[in-house]
Formats: structure tokens, sequence, C-alpha cells
């Protein structure tokens, strides 16, 4: 088999490449190998109830499959460069937002029109959290909502299958060199390109760390983000989300100079499990559908842990925390922060005493048998904080859910193309290491495919 492209990953870097390549390359063959299923087929086990943890199913539904680890995500789309990773270190910061606006366009025209785009530009709430220590980013984002998302998905494929060649249910094992171009091997068959991009997102992290090391490409690895997701009632935040929807704010702790930052906000959403290599961690989703929408909002709270050298295993050790909570929990565990100031574990009767109705079905338990202090501390200090800018965050009744990890990929020695040491090899998106994004993951392939397509970029 012999192609001009393939893209190995359908996330939202993979995709966006295809649908690039097709607009501006139509003679161009290209084929997409995914590791999981077409987006009507994944599905996840796991529904709190009857299975309330991970029964490692071969493909993880949730981060794998047409759409990526996105597919299921609350589609939210920021554009800026002050987070969702490094991508203008690249490409220069009014390139990136460029690719970012029109990766919004493409949504728009696919089933997102109509959406909202929230920004904090001339917001007064920068100045409020400036008087109280604390930092508001600038951005706009696009908020599709998981429902929509799902909807934009279906209509790109639609658009694609047709003229791109899908692979599913086929991971790629290794990637050869060929005297022109590369060859892709996977279990029962083997294909050739003259461009390769690879795409595999943060379930493909310790996959690309073996393809560098076999083609000899340079990487290096050093920080994981860890922390809890906070719900509290919807009301405590409204004044935030009706008009930012998203607010990504910073707070530098008096203890240790830590950087603890809200992440994932899911106004008047639910709590959810999250699979990571069969470990079970928490995240949020909201929902656009009005009839979805539940009386909390949810957040995580994320302290940046960077490591120095020698030590490399920066996502082993995130891995640990949260193989710690699934012993003492079976999954996620789920703490009052009363409790957890009074130094005693939750129970069942004190959350069903309490004024939040959890969204998350999680095991009661002590968060600080489980996340180191040093940690533990920064995200205290952080729900004072939010105290002064949102009173009730500090309530006896917030929830934490834990824990919440944000594994980084070690990040790949790339040019200003995304080109590896290799001419014609790609490698973008999350399992680059350059992105942690929607917008910063479907830019990068937009970026990529202009090249294979000989615009100058
Ligand atoms: C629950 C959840 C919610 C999120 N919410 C948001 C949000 O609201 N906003 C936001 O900006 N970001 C969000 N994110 C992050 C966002 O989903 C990622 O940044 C984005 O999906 C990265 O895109 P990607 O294409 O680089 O990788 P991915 O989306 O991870 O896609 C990579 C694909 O490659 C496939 N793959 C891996 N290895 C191989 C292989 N060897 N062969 C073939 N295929 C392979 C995988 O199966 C996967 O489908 C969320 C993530 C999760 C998990």
């Amino acid at each position: 088999m012999k192609y001009d492209v393939i893209i190995i990953g359908a996330g939202p870097g993979g995709i966006f490449s295809a649908y690039e390549l097709m607009k501006k390359c139509p003679d161009k063959e290209v084929a997409v190998f995914e590791a999981g299923y077409p987006l009507e087929k994944r599905h996840c086990p796991i529904d709190g109830v009857k299975i309330k943890s991970c029964v490692h199913c071969e493909t993880c539904a949730i981060m794998s499959g047409f759409g990526g680890a996105g597919a299921f995500s609350d589609g939210k789309y920021n554009i800026t460069n002050d987070f969702g990773g490094t991508l203008y270190e690249y490409i220069g910061k009014d390139k990136a937002l460029e690719l970012m606006r029109y990766v919004d366009e493409i949504n728009l025209s696919h089933g997102g029109e109509g959406t909202r785009m929230y920004s904090t530009s001339g917001s007064e709430f920068k100045k409020l959290c400036i008087q109280n220590k604390l930092t508001l980013l600038d951005a706009s984002v696009r908020h599709l909502g998981t429902d929509i998302n799902y909807i934009v998905l279906e209509h790109l494929f639609a658009e694609l299958k047709d003229r791109v060649e899908f692979f599913f249910h086929t991971p790629i094992d290794r990637i050869e060199k060929l005297d022109h171009g590369f060859k892709v091997i996977y279990k029962d068959g083997e294909a050739e390109c003259e461009d390769c991009i690879v795409s595999v997102g943060r379930s493909g992290s310790k996959w690309m760390s073996r393809i560098c090391e076999e083609l000899d490409i340079d990487t290096r690895s050093n920080r994981v983000d860890l922390g809890v997701r906070v719900e509290l009632p919807a009301v405590i935040f409204s004044h935030l989300t009706d008009k930012l929807y998203e607010s990504k704010i910073v707070y530098r702790t008096e203890k240790f100079e830590d950087q603890v930052r809200t992440f994932c906000m899911n106004p008047n959403g639910i709590v959810v499990n999250e699979n990571t290599n069969g470990i079970v961690t928490v995240n949020g989703h909201s929902f656009e559908g009005e009839d979805k929408k539940t009386e909390n909002t949810n957040f995580a709270l994320l302290v940046a842990k960077h490591f120095s050298e020698p030590f490399k295993a920066s996502n082993e050790y995130g891995e640990s925390i949260a193989r710690l909570s699934n012993m003492l929990g079976g999954g996620v565990i789920v703490q009052r922060f009363g409790d957890l100031e009074r130094g005693r574990r939750s129970n069942q009767k004190r959350i069903d005493e309490g004024t939040i109705r959890p969204t998350l079905a999680a095991t009661p338990g002590d968060l600080s048998l489980v996340l180191p202090k040093r940690i533990m501390d920064g995200i205290i200090e952080m729900i004072y904080a939010l105290d002064k800018i949102a009173p009730g965050t500090a309530n006896d009744d917030t929830l934490l859910y834990g824990v919440e990890v944000k594994f980084y990929n070690m990040e790949v020695k790339l040019n200003d193309r995304l080109e590896t040491n290799y001419k014609g090899l790609y490698v973008i998106g999350d399992g680059s290491g350059v992105t942690h994004s929607l917008s910063h993951a479907s830019a990068s392939g937009i970026y990529v495919a202009r090249q294979i397509a000989g615009e100058s970029v």
C-alpha cells in the first residue's frame, strides 16, 4: 500500500491535517491509521454504578478513536497563546492565532454555528483577580459543548471518509525510514508514504518515546500537573462563567511559591472518570443543551511540578500518585473541603447531608493520604484565594475529587516546520509535547498539511 501522506492518529491533530490536505491538495492519496474505533463505536463500559473502575479494554474508548481524546470533551477551543501549548514558539504568535481562528471557522461550518465565543478582553475580572493575588489569563474561548463537539466530528468524518482512507482499530507498531519516505508497520501489514504525520496524542506517549528511541530523535520530559477537581453550586462562579465561560486563573502560593491554576472549567457540568493507561483519574464535562445542564460547576485546581535532571519520569510520578487514589478508593476519591480542613476522611453520610449533590459516584475518602503535602497545601491556599473573588468556594460542602493529573508528553525535538531530523516525518499535536489542547493540536495539523501542500507558511 502506497500513499503520499500517512497520518498516524485520528485526534484533532490528525483530523485537521487530513482536512487541510483534502482541501489544499485533493490529488494526494492520504491514509489515516487509528488505534481506536470510529466515533459511533466508542463506548466506555464504566458507568459508575455496575462498573466503577477500568476493565482494561483493548483500546480505551475515551482516549482513542475518531476524535481522539477530545471526542467526548467539553469542546472548548481556546484561541490564545497564553496556555494550551507552546506552538507559538515554533511558528510565531500571529501564525498560531491565525490557524486557531481558521480551525474555529471550520468548526462553525461543520455544526458549531450558533455556539458562543467568550472572551476575557476588557473584562472587569482582571482587576478583581489582581486585587486578590490572582492572575486571569487572556483568551477567547469557543464553547462547543460535548454534544455539539460530537456533531462537528460527525460532519468532519462525513466529509473526509470518501476522500481519505481510514484504517480504524489499526495501531501502528513501528515506523521505518526508507530511502524515499517511510514505512509504517502494523499487526497485519505495512504501508509506505512520502510524508508521515505522527499525531498520537497523550494515549500514544509511551509509543512515541519508543519510536523516538528507535529512530534516534531527541526528547525531553520534566513536567506533570497534579491536583483535584472542585465541584460547587454553579451560582458561586456564575458571575465569572456567564461572562467568560472558562476562566484560567493562576495563583502563586505564599508557602512554596508554586503555581496553582484553574483548569477545564465546566459550568453546570458533570464530573467524570478518566482512564489513563488503566488508572482512573477525574475530569469534567459540560453540555450546550439546556436539558443536560446540572446545578453544579466543576473545575480542576492543578499544581505544576517541574523536575530537574536527572529525573525524567515525570509522568510515571503522576501515575504513581493516581494509582494510590485507586488503591484507597477503588477509583476516584471524593472529599468535602470541610473534612479535608478538619483532617478527617469524608463518609457517605456527611456527603449526603451536604448541600451539593455530587455528579460523579466516587468513593468518599481522604485526599491528604494521596496527594503530597506540598500540593495539598497549594490547593487549600488557592481555594481560599478563589473564595475572595467567588465567595462560597471555601465552603465546607465544596467537593474535591481526586486525583486529577495532567500528563505532559515528552517534548520531541522539532524544527520550525514541526519536522523531526528526518525530512518528511512530522510530529504534531499533544504527542509532540508542543500542544496540550484542542485548538493548538488542530492548528498544528493545519500548519503541517499546508507545508506538505507546498504552501509557504
Ligand atoms: C476528558 C477530556 C476533556 C478535554 N477537554 C478539553 C477541552 O475542553 N479543551 C481543550 O482544549 N482540550 C481538552 N482536552 C485535551 C484535548 O482533548 C487534547 O489536547 C487533544 O485531543 C489533542 O489532540 P491530538 O490529536 O494531539 O491527540 P489525541 O486527541 O489524543 O488523539 C490521538 C489519537 O492517536 C491515536 N493513537 C495513539 N497511538 C497510536 C498508534 N500507535 N497508532 C495509531 N493511532 C494511535 C489515539 O487512539 C488517538 O485517537 C480534553 C481531554 C480529555 C481527555
